[in-house]
């Protein structure tokens, strides 16, 4: 018997200092910035993380940043979102042809590469002019290619329509839903035909038709908040590929719907602590999180022991 009450002691004690020693091993190895408080509201962009790979959504919950690289790729498409944001005045003006879009595309990156290390200066920390340069040099690349599918895509639309789809109605919108436990931002809400609706503006490549199925998925959770909001169904959003000067409509499915709301679950499950399988893959390159991913807990414990 005493030998029994002996054993479960030293258990105990095991126990705890097992815990202080898994809780420093880790925290050593994370090589991440702490961020502020938790919440257990989760938010798009949780869900976003997720449908990139689930256990960074473990990472972040527990209090570490995701750092994405600083490259001049990266650069860009900062200066490319930011551009994005003077397409309605750009389209707006009378008497545009190719020429004077191109030159008011000029104008518009330049005061964006500008602006951009006051808008961000954390992240502009580490990026001095030589990569800022490089950034802006791929970005202005891109504005032949962006000037002419504006104006196709103005053609296409017609101005009153095309200039209602880009145009602001509010900018960055705060929505949230206590029954989805959930909360995020747009990058705009629109008025189109008389509906308000959700826009986000996206860099990178673009589909040939359509939009990526990340991007379908991101303005469903936000359609999702927005009904949550304004107690009214909608059935479409926008998705700006800015890099390309294209303007998607996505009109929503029940499937995807169901997809956000099964992230949705899943992503609180991860919260309250459940450790996800790894989704290794070219993510995991650049992943701020890939030593403490690396680990096998066997190797953990042999560590250990
Ligand atoms: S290293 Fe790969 S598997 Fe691990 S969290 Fe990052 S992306 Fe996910």
């Amino acid at each position: 018997m005493i030998s029994l009450i002996v054993a479960y002691f030293s258990w105990l004690v095991l126990d705890v200092n097992l815990h202080a020693i898994i809780n420093m091993y880790c925290n050593v190895n994370l090589h991440v910035m702490k961020s502020g408080a938790q919440t257990s509201q989760s938010s798009v962009s949780d869900l976003l993380l997720y449908f990139g790979c689930p256990r960074r959504v473990y990472y972040t919950s527990r209090g570490f940043e995701l750092l994405p690289e600083m490259t001049a790729a990266r650069v860009e498409r900062m200066l490319e979102k930011e551009l994005a944001l003077t397409y309605p005045e750009l389209m707006g003006g009378d008497s545009l042809n190719a020429d004077s879009l191109n030159s008011a595309l000029e104008a518009a990156l330049a005061c964006a590469a500008e602006d951009l290390p006051l808008l961000y200066p954390g992240e502009f920390t580490a990026v001095d002019e030589a990569l800022l340069g490089e950034g802006k040099a791929l970005a202005e690349a891109r504005l032949p290619e962006i000037g002419a599918n504006l104006l196709q895509t103005l053609e296409e639309y017609g101005k009153k329509n095309f200039l209602a789809a880009l145009t602001p109605v509010k900018s960055e919108p705060f929505l949230s839903s206590e029954r989805l436990n959930l909360k995020g931002s747009p990058s705009k809400l629109v008025c189109f035909e008389e509906t308000l609706l959700p826009s986000v503006i996206k860099t990178g490549n673009c589909p040939t038709s359509g939009v990526w199925a990340r991007d379908r998925f991101h303005v469903t959770a936000l359609v999702l908040l927005l009904e949550a909001e304004r107690g009214k169904a909608m059935e479409d959003a926008f998705v700006e590929y800015a890099g390309h000067g294209l303007l998607r409509k996505v009109r929503l499915r029940a499937a995807d719907r169901r997809e956000v709301l099964k992230v949705c679950r899943r992503v609180e499950k991860i919260k309250n602590g459940f450790m996800p399988e790894k989704k290794e893959g070219p993510l995991c390159t650049h992943c701020s999180f890939f030593d403490q991913c690396a680990q096998k807990p066997s190797s953990l414990l042999s560590k250990l022991f």
